[in-house]
């Protein structure tokens, strides 16, 4: 591994003056599950390392009268023990849950899942369900981007230069709704997904009266399944509704073939989880359904 500089601001004000003086050059890291691999392997070579691991303001977690407030340092350990989270928002301890071991999930943060923008991470499935809005400072200020628009490609995102995620916030869960995530992986646990689906439905009676999909590994970036939300939008639930949320769903993703599984096997995997993550997030809006994390 390269040298490389390293500071540590205690507040958000001051990691943004830090990183907007080295923009051009620094990294910000919170876990480093993926920054220092990626630095080992040469892959990135910042010259200046900011840790934001002392800045509390970063570890918010509380719902408030707009929603679930969730700081950019909230570890994927906090989530799938929260009590709050597992009562009101499963769906992010069933993604939560699957990343690495328990060892990983004692660093990883829910902002560095997200700002390594791999196609193939756990969290922005459910993020994607959950109509999250990344909260956004920079040098320019504040912004609010939503989840759905915060990947441009494989590790990219709209954080300019300078730019720190601090927090991400999620509607108030409402008891006719509910969300669930799943993903296909050859072994259990400490694999990446071959395709994993993020699914939130609210419900009138029997009719889907609104559903949001989110795809992992079957795009260059975390997908919103845009079609397939449609196609359950308005809808009873039942078998016509999943056959053709699956199909849309399929239609959407650009697979690729790797080491993982090919492009055929990945359609395949979206049309058995999307309608497995539609039926269980319908039986949690019912209130049932698996338990949070329970995804296998
Ligand atoms: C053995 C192993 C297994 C894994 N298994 C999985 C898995 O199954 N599923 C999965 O999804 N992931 C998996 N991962 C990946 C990893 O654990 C996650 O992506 C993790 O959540 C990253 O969070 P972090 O806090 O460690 O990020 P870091 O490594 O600290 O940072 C990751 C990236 O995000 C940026 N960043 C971090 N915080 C911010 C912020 N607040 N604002 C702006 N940019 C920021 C960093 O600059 C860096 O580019 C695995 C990793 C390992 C080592």
């Amino acid at each position: 591994m390269r040298r490389f500089g390293y500071l540590a601001p205690k507040s958000v004000s001051e990691a943004v003056s830090v990183l907007a003086e080295h923009a051009a050059v620094a990294k910000v890291i919170a876990g480093g599950t993926d920054l220092v691999v990626q630095m080992k392997d040469g892959v990135r070579r910042p010259e200046v390392v900011i840790d934001i691991t002392g800045i509390d303001e970063l570890r918010l977690l509380e719902e408030r009268d707009d929603g679930l407030h969730l700081g950019a340092l909230v570890r994927m350990g906090e989530i799938e023990t929260h009590p709050l989270i597992i009562e009101k928002y499963p769906i992010l301890v069933d993604s939560a849950k699957l990343v690495g071991s328990k060892q990983v999930r004692n660093l990883a943060t829910i902002a560095g899942n997200t700002c390594n923008a791999s196609p193939g991470a756990d969290t922005p499935p459910a993020l994607i369900a959950l109509d999250a809005q990344v909260h956004v400072l920079g040098p320019r200020g504040p912004r609010v981007v939503p989840i759905d628009r915060f990947f441009v490609g494989p590790g990219r995102t709209v954080l300019e230069p300078g730019e720190l995620v601090t927090k991400f916030v999620l509607r108030k869960a409402a008891p006719n709704e509910g969300a669930y995530y799943e993903r296909h992986t050859p072994r259990k646990e400490l694999d990446i997904a071959v395709v994993g689906v993020g699914a939130w439905v609210r419900l009138n009676g029997e009719t889907i009266e609104d559903a949001r999909i989110g795809l992992a590994a079957v795009y260059p970036t975390p997908l919103r399944a845009t079609e397939a939300e449609a196609a359950l939008r308005g809808k009873p639930f039942g078998q016509a509704a999943l056959d053709a949320a699956a199909l849309a769903a399929v239609a959407q993703a650009r697979p690729i073939s790797d080491v993982r599984g090919s492009a055929d096997f990945r359609r395949w995997l979206i049309d058995v989880l999307v309608r497995r993550a539609v039926t269980n997030a319908v039986a949690r809006a019912r209130g049932g359904g698996p338990r949070a994390g329970e995804t296998h």
